[in-house]
């Protein structure tokens, strides 16, 4: 066995006779955090389950932390955090009674006042789960992810229907816990949490991963068409030198599709989000960019904080070079 915190090989994975994972392979290095993206139903999921231990694969071969997470469950439960995608809490018990409960089942628990410190929930243990925001309980379940210090962590969807600034919190809980060496493994459906968060990536469709790397690899390997929405913008607002590699531009009631030939995504969404910033940064409901390959959309960019944060730098950068 390698060094590898997560080793999946020749995964499948059938509900009946549907198979929903049809053969997968990847590794996810220790301290490293790796993200699966993919579209609704394209087996994330069920490939957490399978590493959380919680079914045994249909075919192939998982290891985490180099033990079979269901035939030695007992040898890695303790050294998993795991947060689902949907939080199971009892509304009406409070914060500290929720993080007591599981302190109860969990080895060398931290204490209560740390973990809620950790994600920042200490002023409000004595606030009933029911009243939390939406980002307070993801939050929460972080705080029971990290409660027995895991050395390797499964987020599913830890962002989904987070404002921009919950998310924003949770990405940096998240980085904080990488650093300090966790190994974590993510699903999400958004190209710009892996692009904040992850090492490496892969994507996944219909049970298969059609691309794996970096975030460098991924988005330079193919021709892209990238699809992007500004409410304040008008189309003489576009960047219509988009690149020489461009090979069209299309206006559908607001958004502009520009399709490429070669690797250029990174370089045709910097001037995209310039366009942001030139009108005002806000740009109504933000930017967003769908990215497709070969006519079908793998990688999804939603909500665009990143993106005007990008774009606020690069029109510095623009001003300083002028001036
Ligand atoms: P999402 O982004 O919507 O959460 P996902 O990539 O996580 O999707 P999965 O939840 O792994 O996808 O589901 C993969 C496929 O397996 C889907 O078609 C889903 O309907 C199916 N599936 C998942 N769980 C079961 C189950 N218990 N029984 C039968 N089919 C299932």
């Amino acid at each position: 066995m390698n060094t590898s915190a997560i080793e999946v090989r020749n995964l499948h994975q059938r509900y009946d006779d549907f198979e929903a994972v049809r053969g997968i392979a990847f590794e996810v290095g220790r301290g490293e955090l790796y993200a699966l993206l993919g579209t609704n139903g394209a087996g994330k999921t069920t490939t957490l389950d399978v590493l959380e231990g919680y079914h045994a694969p249909t075919e192939g071969q998982v290891r985490v932390l180099g033990h079979d997470p269901f035939a030695q469950r007992a040898e890695v439960r303790h050294r998993m955090g795991i947060v689902l995608q949907e939080a199971g809490f009892y509304k009406d018990l409070t914060v500290a009674e929720t993080v007591d409960a599981w302190r109860r089942w969990t080895p060398r628990a931290m204490e209560r006042g740390a973990a809620l410190e950790r994600v920042g929930l200490a002023h409000r243990e004595r606030v009933r789960v029911g009243g939390l925001s939406g980002g307070e309980k993801r939050r929460l379940d972080l705080a029971l992810a990290v409660l027995g210090r895991p050395e390797v962590l499964f987020l599913d969807e830890p962002t989904t229907g987070l404002d921009p600034e919950a998310r924003r919190n949770v990405w940096s809980l998240i980085r904080g816990m990488v650093e300090e060496g966790t190994t974590v493994l993510l699903t999400t459906h958004y190209l710009d949490e892996a692009q904040h968060l992850a090492h490496r990536l892969a994507i996944m469709h219909e049970g298969r991963i059609v691309t794996e790397g970096t975030l460098a690899d991924v988005l330079g390997e193919r021709g892209t068409r990238i699809t992007f929405r500004l409410a304040a913008v008008q189309p003489g607002d576009l960047p219509y030198d988009v690149g020489q590699d461009r090979r069209t531009i299309r206006l559908d009631g607001d958004a502009y599709t520009v399709e490429t030939r070669g690797p250029g995504l990174r370089r045709h969404r910097g001037r995209c989000a310039g366009v942001g910033v030139r009108r005002g940064g806000g740009a109504g409901g933000g930017l967003s960019v769908l990215v497709h390959d070969d006519q079908r959309e793998h990688r999804r960019a939603a909500g665009g904080a990143r993106l005007q944060a990008a774009a606020r730098q690069r029109a510095a950068h623009q001003r300083s070079l002028r001036g």
